[in-house]
Parts: structure tokens; sequence; C-alpha cells
């Protein structure tokens, strides 16, 4: 997302990014957010509705946008529709649950790292800001486990939802980044 959007000069919205963010500077969506994050559950769906439309609606956003991490359900999929945010493509990045607990080991971020397939010039620090990386709480093995769980459940079936409008392509995920961005 955060290649395709330089190439595009359009903003990538991420509500995990956004959520991340609220958690840090404790705002009351934050505090709101925080056990189903840490837990790997989904964060209520009328959080998520209102992050989404608030920030569709910002001037960066008239010439277009990528989200990624949204919807995660089917109340937020007809929610955006509903709110006249349609999509032009939907792209679902297909890899196997067992390559992605390898890869969620392997995870850095601040900006965005990965110790085997982008990993930053020097060890442990962002590349961007010289800060400190950090692995994600929710990368946790079992929390891995419970993410994917919630994935298949209540995330997977919007493939059918966007197959029927048209809109969806299936990507195939497990390939370098380089390879799947000229894919997406
Ligand atoms: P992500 O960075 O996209 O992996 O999101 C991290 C976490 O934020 C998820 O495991 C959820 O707890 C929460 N989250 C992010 N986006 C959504 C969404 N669209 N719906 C519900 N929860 C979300």
């Amino acid at each position: 997302a955060e290649i395709i959007s330089e190439k595009l000069h359009i903003p990538t919205i991420s509500t995990g990014n956004i959520l991340r963010e609220a958690i840090k500077n404790g705002t009351e969506t934050g505090l709101k957010a925080k056990s189903f994050m840490d837990a790997g559950k989904l964060v209520p769906d009328d959080v998520i509705i209102g992050i989404v439309s608030e920030r569709v609606a910002q001037p960066d956003c008239a010439n277009g946008f990528i989200l990624d991490g949204v919807p995660r359900t089917l109340p937020q999929a007809e929610a955006l529709e509903a709110a006249g945010i349609h999509f032009d493509r939907v792209v679902s990045i297909e890899i196997e649950d067992a390559v992605i607990e390898a890869r969620m080991t392997d995870r850095r971020v601040c900006g965005s790292f990965h110790l085997t397939a982008h990993p930053p010039k020097v060890e442990g620090v962002c590349d961007v800001c010289g800060k400190e990386l950090i692995v994600r709480k929710d990368d946790a093995p079992e929390t891995v486990k419970n993410r994917l769980k919630v994935f298949h459940a209540e995330t997977e079936p919007l493939k059918d939802f966007y197959e029927k409008l048209g809109v969806l392509k299936l990507v195939e995920g497990n390939q370098p980044i380089e390879a799947a961005t000229r894919d997406i």
C-alpha cells in the first residue's frame, strides 16, 4: 500500500495505524480500542466506520485513496457502501496461514520493516526516523493465531461481497515485495 500510494500520489489509510496512533496519544478512541487490539480481536464496527468516514472526507482523499486493513466485517463493508464510499478495486492478498504466522515473527514496526523481506539498514533502528524498531504486541504467535481465526470468520466472507460487486482481485502474497507490488 505504501509503494502504490507513492506511485499514485494518493494517501493510504490504515485503520490499524490510526488506532495505534490513538492509543499512543491516549485518546478516547485509543482507550476503547486497546484491549481488543492487544487480544487480536476486532475493534467494534461503529468505531471503525467513524474513523474511515471522517478520514476519507479530508481534502487529500479527493483524488482517491487506498484503504489498508478495512473493511474487515460485513457491517463495515455495508456501512461504507451506504455512505457512498465505493471501491474501484478490492485486493485480497492470498497467503497460507502458516506463512503468515512465520512472517509475523520477523516483522518490526515504526516505519515498516521485516527482518528478511525488507530489513532496516541498521539493525533495530528505523531508516525513516532513527527511532527504535519494535515488535507489535499483537504479532505474538498466539495472538496471530487468533487474528487469523477472526480473519477467516469475519473478513474472508467479504471476498464474496466484493466478487458480487465485480471489483475483487486475488493476488498471490507468497512472493517478494516487488513481485506482489507488480501484480497488485
Ligand atoms: P492491522 O494493523 O491492520 O493488523 O490492525 C491491528 C488491529 O487493529 C487489528 O487486529 C484490530 O484489533 C484493529 N483493527 C484495525 N482495523 C480494523 C478494522 N477494520 N476493524 C476492526 N478492527 C480493526
